[in-house]
Order: C-alpha cells, then sequence, then structure tokens
C-alpha cells in the first residue's frame, strides 16, 4: 500500500524499513508533522502513517479524506489527537498500535521517580563541576511510602509490579480494577482518597474529555504537602499553570514530566539554539526538583520493533480487508 509517513525521524525510518521487507509496503517518509500546512503532501496516499504530535482535527481529516486517503495509522496507543467522530463520518479507518512495550514506559515513571527522589540529575552537574557536597541532596526510602496509580491498565500494571519490588504500599484508583493488581496487594480506592492519601502520584490513564485537567487546582488542595507528582501519560492530564503555583508553594515537592499539554511543537526537536517561545515550559525548566524528558518513556529497542512490525500489519490487514484487532472504534471513547 502507498503510504506516507509522517513525523519520520532517522530511527522510525530505521525500524520500518527494516521490517517492511516482510510486508512490502511503498512507504514515503516525511519530516514533517501533519498539520494544515502539510496535508497536502499526503495528496494521492491511501495510507497516512503519524505519531502522538500530528494533528488530526476534522479539516485535516477531511483534507484527506477529499485526496483519496482512507486508513489512518496511528504509531502509538493514546489516540487523543485524533477527532474519532470526523474520522468515522468521513468513513477513514484508524489503527494503532495498543500494546507495544508497557514496560518501556512502567521502567521510565520509576526512572523519574528515583531520579527525582535521589536528585540524580543534580547530583551529577555538581559532581562534573568538582563540587562533591551533599547539600541539599536527601533524598527518601521508597520502602513504605504509599503510591498512587491512577489507571492501571497495561502500563500502569506494570508499574504495580515494579514499585511492589520497592515495598510501597500501593493505592490505585480505575474505573476498571485489575484482578492482578488486586493480587499484588494493589487497594483500589477513589480518585479522592488516592490523591489525599498517596506520597508519590503517577498518571497512567489516557487522556479523554473526562480527564482533561484531572490534576487541577482543587485536586492539589487536598494532596500531601510535598507530594510527588509524575505524569507519563499525556500532558493535558495535568493543568500545568496550576501544578506551577503549587510547586512555588511547596504543596507540590517534586514534578516529574515526560509529557506536557503543549509540547506538539517543542518535544522531539532539537531546539538548543533556539529560544523558548512557551513562558510556561519556560518556567517549568527554572525548578530544581522538577524533570522534563521530552515523551521518551517508550523510547526504547523493543518498543520501537514492535511498533514498526504492527503498524505495518495493520496496513497490511487494512489492505487485506481482514478484520484488524487494532482498529479504533467509537465505543472505545465512548467506554
Ligand atoms: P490502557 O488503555 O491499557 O490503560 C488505561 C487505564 O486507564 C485503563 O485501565 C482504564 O480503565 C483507566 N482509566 C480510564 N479513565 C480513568 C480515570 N478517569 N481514572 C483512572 N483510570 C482511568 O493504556 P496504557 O497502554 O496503560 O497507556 C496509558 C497511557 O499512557 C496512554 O493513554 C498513553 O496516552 C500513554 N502513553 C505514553 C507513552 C510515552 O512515551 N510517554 C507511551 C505509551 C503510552
Amino acid at each position: 500500500m502507498n503510504v506516507a509517513v509522517f513525523s519520520t525521524k532517522s530511527f522510525d525510518r530505521m525500524f520500518l524499513q527494516e521490517h517492511n521487507s516482510s510486508y512490502g509496503h511503498s512507504l514515503v517518509f516525511f519530516e514533517d508533522r501533519l498539520t494544515e500546512h502539510s496535508v497536502s503532501l499526503a495528496a494521492g496516499f491511501e495510507a497516512v502513517c503519524v505519531f502522538a504530535n500530528d494533528r488530526l482535527n476534522r479539516q485535516i481529516l477531511t483534507t484527506l479524506s477529499d485526496n483519496g486517503t482512507r486508513l489512518i495509522a496511528l504509531r502509538c496507543a493514546g489516540f487523543n489527537n485524533v477527532d474519532l467522530p470526523a474520522a468515522d463520518e468521513l468513513g477513514l479507518t484508524v489503527v494503532r498500535v495498543p500494546e507495544y512495550s508497557p514496560h518501556a514506559v512502567a521502567e521510565h515513571t520509576v526512572a523519574l521517580i528515583m531520579a527525582l527522589n535521589r536528585k540524580v540529575c543534580r547530583a551529577n552537574s555538581r559532581v562534573r563541576e568538582g563540587n562533591f557536597s551533599l547539600e541539599g541532596l536527601l533524598g527518601f526510602e521508597l520502602c513504605g511510602r504509599t503510591v498512587g496509580i491512577v489507571g492501571t491498565g497495561r502500563i500502569g500494571k506494570v508499574v504495580a509490579k515494579i514499585l511492589k519490588g520497592f515495598e510501597c504500599a500501593l493505592l490505585a484508583s480505575d474505573p476498571f480494577p485489575s484482578p492482578e493488581c488486586e493480587s499484588l496487594g494493589v487497594s483500589y480506592v477513589s480518585f479522592e482518597r488516592l490523591s489525599a492519601q498517596s506520597d508519590i502520584i503517577t498518571l497512567h490513564c489516557p487522556l479523554m474529555p473526562h480527564t482533561y485537567h484531572l490534576i487541577n487546582d482543587e485536586v492539589i488542595s487536598r494532596m500531601k504537602a510535598g507530594v510527588m507528582l509524575i505524569n507519563t501519560s499525556r500532558g493535558a492530564l495535568i493543568d500545568t499553570k496550576a501544578v506551577i503555583e503549587a510547586l512555588k508553594s511547596g504543596k507540590i515537592g517534586y514534578l516529574g514530566l515526560d509529557v506536557y499539554e503543549e509540547e506538539a511543537d517543542v518535544f522531539f526537536e532539537d531546539l538548543s539554539d533556539k529560544i523558548i517561545h512557551d513562558d510556561v515550559l519556560a518556567r517549568l525548566l527554572t525548578f530544581p526538583n522538577v524533570i522534563v524528558t521530552g515523551h521518551q518513556a517508550f523510547f526504547t529497542q523493543t518498543a520501537l520493533e514492535n511498533i514498526a512490525k504492527t503498524t505495518l500489519s495493520n496496513i497490511t490487514d487494512f489492505e487485506k480487508s481482514q478484520p484488524c484487532p487494532n482498529q479504533i472504534t467509537l465505543e472505545l471513547i465512548r467506554g
């Protein structure tokens, strides 16, 4: 099938090309992110392959459909960037990679927790400057701390298993409790109780209309003073301005982000010789107790291999009019 691949980085090209020998699709790579400005590049391509920050709103989907596209193949699990009702009306099929390596994201989550707690980044910079002082590097032991996991799907479940090994007390909130987590000793409680009782809160639920700004002023007000907040899910789960106020007051003691609500224009690019125009992000980067990584939690060899294989297989299913287990239907967003 003719596929226009957007937001291509060298690693996407490498893994997709390597595995495409078994599928034989005609892949054309574009470095551009899919936006109103770049959508014309997809003209005549039956399939468009996109990533987490490509824009698939009604206007762009309409242009794609008018220009002959029939399949949108996401190279990611989250699909909050796609206007699914519009895709459905236009008769566009949307497929994704629901699971490529929950371990990749879960392990990065724990890396953020550990780096924040033991101040690994600060310590490393200090030692490189010849400063071996321990002032300001005091950490705490994870053993016995209460961690609240919001969403115990594929990724949240692995986070629970890892943190069980640290002997943490585990709370979780999820409309669909996992028997596997319950057997690990995870206690399911309301989100209100989880936010009030946890020393560390980590977000693993999808971004949906009902989870937009799940972490807001009101929720933060009931958290423990000095709480650690981790988000490796989707940026807009957090009201970033509310979190900045809480960092300034000390209510939030640590913040670890792999995603940011306005990341689309910034993440995945080398802007090291440019001015950052996003004042909210710039403010976040000034706090010593904040670590931001640029949406890299998924970024492991295993995950990239699985993304490439599943994406190519999804495209083949569509091409051969076979049922695709990874098709996104409107039922999925309606729950
Ligand atoms: P999943 O669908 O397996 O699990 C999500 C869980 O969240 C489900 O159990 C669901 O019932 C639960 N949930 C839904 N609404 C909730 C709410 N209001 N409160 C609590 N729980 C709720 O998804 P997953 O594979 O575990 O991925 C989780 C998220 O991680 C994805 O939505 C995606 O946005 C993000 N993600 C990020 C990266 C990265 O590189 N940073 C990579 C992959 C996925």
